[in-house]
């Protein structure tokens, strides 16, 4: 396992609230040349680092600034995908059934790679020197979940399967463009563990991830679903143990300021495998934690696991949150991991 250098690391889940104008363009992207396009991303990552290293963040991303639309996420790279909007919902409160499914129209393949690599190189074009720069991607298993089976993906699991060398393919070409802190995303496996076959789950993510184990700092995030700031699954650590302890990770990150801590006695077993990564931070909430709730927070998480192997982070990305509080949250979340560690805070 890679050995963290910072006690009490301070990092992020991956997304982060897109800018108004850049949420405006992306509706009206039709109009807009591809070097236009270009530009505007660039700007909304300049934006989205900017936020991250005032805060003061040991670890960034680019903020998933380039996810504009459906067209341009992870589906868009994607060949044999077809959008079907048959039974979305289109009003009401909010919910997952307002997003599209995919028809698998074909071989499920993705020539050129799934995008991550060329926003890594972004990042690192952009950012200044000094934080740690990390690339997330979803697994493939979460990765499935907006796509129907049909004759040849007979269900979510032939899905998986085919989307999981697309995926450990990004991964290890992450590896080879230099990127040093990857996060394999799997909420879905978080969601659905109460459920599910956990020890699929985790021969799933293993065989995802082994090419690139003890090449970088691997985590994976674990929430209960954050879609318009709705949870959708079922909150409890407790069906993920033990098979979860078996994840070929260095760190795992798992959402606990929206579930008010419960269950944090859960994360000492994980402790004892690996380092871990505690939401700390309410993403759902407008609530915007002090400095002291910090420190309170994170002397909670202590006495579970060690600093040299704790990290802090919101409980799951920012995107849903307004980019005021969010701003906020961050920054209040850094210094109260420095007064923890016994820095001045300039
Ligand atoms: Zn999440």
């Amino acid at each position: 396992m890679s050995k963290q250098t910072i006690p009490v690391r301070t990092t992020v889940v991956g997304s982060y609230p897109f800018p108004g104008w850049l949420e405006f363009s992306s509706k009206n992207l039709n109009q807009f040349g591809p070097a236009d396009i270009e530009e505007m991303i660039e700007d909304a990552v300049i934006a989205a680092v900017h936020d991250q290293v005032a805060a003061g963040l040991d670890v960034i991303t680019d903020g998933e600034q380039t996810r504009l639309d459906f067209n341009l996420s992870f589906y868009g790279y994607i060949k044999g995908i077809q959008n079907n909007e048959s039974e979305t919902r289109k009003f009401g409160p909010a919910a997952h059934d307002q997003r599209g499914k995919n028809n698998i129209v074909g071989e499920l393949v993705a020539p050129n790679g799934l995008g991550a690599v060329k926003e890594f190189l972004r990042l690192k074009k952009l950012a200044p020197a000094g934080p740690i720069l990390k690339a997330s991607v979803p697994g493939p298993y979460t990765l499935s979940g907006r796509l129907l089976p049909n004759d040849k993906y007979k269900d979510r699991y032939a899905i998986t399967e085919a989307l999981l060398p697309l995926v450990r393919k990004e991964l290890e070409d992450l590896v080879a463009a230099g990127c040093t802190e990857i996060t394999v995303d799997e909420p879905s496996m978080s969601c659905y563990a109460y459920k599910e076959d956990t020890k699929r789950f985790v021969d799933i993510f293993n065989r995802t991830v082994k090419p690139i184990v003890g090449k970088c700092n691997l985590s994976t995030h674990l929430c209960f679903g954050n879609f318009k700031g709705r949870p959708v699954g079922y909150r409890s650590i407790k069906p993920m143990l033990p098979d979860f302890l078996d994840l070929s990770v260095n760190e795992i990150h798992i959402e606990m300021a929206n579930r008010e801590f419960a269950e944090i006695e859960l994360l000492k077993p994980f402790a004892e495998k690996m380092n871990v990564a505690v939401g700390i931070i309410d993403v759902k909430n407008y609530y915007i934690e002090t400095v002291n709730d910090v420190v309170e927070r994170i002397n909670r998480c202590l006495k579970y696991i060690p600093a040299e192997k704790l990290s802090v982070a919101p409980d799951c990305g920012l995107s849903q949150t307004a980019r005021w509080a969010s701003r906020q949250k961050l920054i209040n979340m850094v210094k109260g991991a420095k007064k923890v560690r016994g820095e001045s805070l300039t």
